[in-house]
């Protein structure tokens, strides 16, 4: 076990910081303007001490489950009644305070409440949705591994999150038992490695595998690290954003042992942001972890060109390099986060070119049924001919680039010295 005093309390956020943190990118009131909201601390938790709030294991314990915490803390609408009703056996609720306090509590529009709250459209299905959508259980040789493409696998170390989005692609896993991967499957997970040594890449994910205690995690990573042919590990993980007080000295000390390790966070929207979060990505960074963002485009929450653009700004500010948009997978009960894939294009379209290039990430499908993902862009190729492309830039403009139409060959002569023999070929 991890001892309390690590518990990120080496700069734990004062009363101010942390009633400071609520009212931090609200939604927006209008085209890229940020108003600040005046949340204040629910009732439910002001008796709470800094020390507890900043206890990863107290968020943990004391995260919301029931209709009865939330109606204490949020004003619920008839449509979110109606979906924590039907949300037992299809995906489980659980909220930790930290997130939930980063609620608006009247607004069911509210990208935080969007994302963590049921609603009744999870119950009506759309004929294409899939209990699988990534066909990941037919590609999974061993319990807990999932081995898709020949160098690289996914290992799903535990089915716990700290906060269930209501548009997770494993629904099917997440949240039923909430245990981890146990001692036998993940003794034949070793042993399935061991004997595939094209694989060089293995990342972390379930579930959240930074949920596990350090110990369990150390030796996760070292016994995979202990096989030659794995060259690099990876964690996908939310934690930073929805249980920032997970990441302690503690964790990054330990993490550092085992580079090269890299981490995708999953972020959704700039309201994440928070200066808890800042400080968690700060330390990871500062362990020397490169770090990624992973987000899903989600209908009503980061489907404006400006949300996205902000979100990416704020990433870099943190150290995180954007590095994948995704479209919504086709899970069960979440037809209504879906966008059009013309709606993705459109966010590149106002990203690539108009902002540092390092916070333009790929936009992808994840192909239903296990093809893997697939980049989407904009069209910037207006048309090819013989030996030349036309292309447009950013801002529509048309460029036409001369495609190499000789190669070079060398001829040695008697003097040592080496001509170049122009040659033309048909482009
Ligand atoms: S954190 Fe990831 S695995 Fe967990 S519920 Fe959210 S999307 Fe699913």
């Amino acid at each position: 076990m991890e001892p309390a005093s690590d518990s990120n309390l080496s700069s734990p956020l004062r009363g101010t910081e942390r009633a400071l943190q609520l009212h931090l990118f609200p939604v927006s009131a209008g085209q890229g303007e940020e108003e600040e909201t005046k949340e204040t601390m629910p009732p439910l938790w002001r008796g709470v001490s800094e020390r507890e709030w900043n206890d990863w294991r107290w968020q943990l314990r004391h995260r919301i489950t029931t209709f009865e915490q939330l109606k204490g803390i949020i004003d619920l609408t008839s449509e979110e009644i109606e979906g924590i009703k039907h949300s037992k056996g299809r995906l489980a609720l659980a909220v930790t305070p930290y997130f939930a306090s980063l609620m608006d509590p009247s607004n069911p529009n509210c990208p935080i409440r969007r994302q963590a709250i049921p609603r009744i459209e999870e119950i009506r299905l759309s004929k294409n949705e899939m209990v699988d959508p990534l066909g990941e259980d037919n590609h999974s040789p061993v319990p807990g591994l999932v081995h898709r493409y020949p160098d690289r696998v996914l290992l799903l170390v535990t089915d716990q999150c700290a906060v269930y989005c209501r548009y997770c692609t494993r629904r099917r896993l997440v949240g039923s038992s909430e245990r981890s991967i146990t001692q036998g499957n993940f003794e034949e997970v070793l042993k399935y490695l061991k004997s595939h040594r094209k694989v060089r890449d293995v990342l972390l994910s379930g579930g959240d595998p930074l949920l596990l205690e350090n110990e369990r995690v150390e030796e996760i990573l070292s016994r995979l690290r202990a096989l030659p042919h794995i060259e690099l590990l990876r964690i996908g993980t939310r934690v930073p954003v929805t249980l920032p007080q997970r990441i302690t000295g503690g964790l990054v000390r330990m993490l550092k042992k085992y580079h090269p390790l890299m981490i995708s966070i999953h972020f959704s929207h700039p309201k994440e942001i928070t200066d808890q979060v800042r400080r968690a990505c700060g330390e990871l960074a500062d362990g020397g972890i490169p770090l990624g963002s992973q987000t899903v485009l989600l209908k009503g929450i980061n489907d404006k060109p400006y949300i996205m653009k902000k979100l990416v700004h704020e990433l870099l500010k943190i150290r995180v390099r954007p590095y994948y948009i995704y479209q919504c997978d086709l899970a069960m009960g979440t037809e209504h986060f879906r966008t059009s894939v013309a709606t993705g294009i459109q966010i590149m379209e106002k990203l690539r070119g108009h902002t540092t290039g390092y916070a333009v990430p790929t936009y992808v499908v994840d192909a239903p049924g296990g093809g893997g993902k697939i980049p989407l862009q904009p069209d910037y190729v207006v048309s090819k001919g013989r030996g030349k492309i036309v292309l447009r830039n950013y801002e529509g403009k048309v460029f036409e680039y001369s495609e190499p139409n000789i190669i070079e060959f060398k001829k040695a002569r008697p003097t040592g010295e080496e001509k170049v023999f122009p040659k033309k070929v048909i482009a």
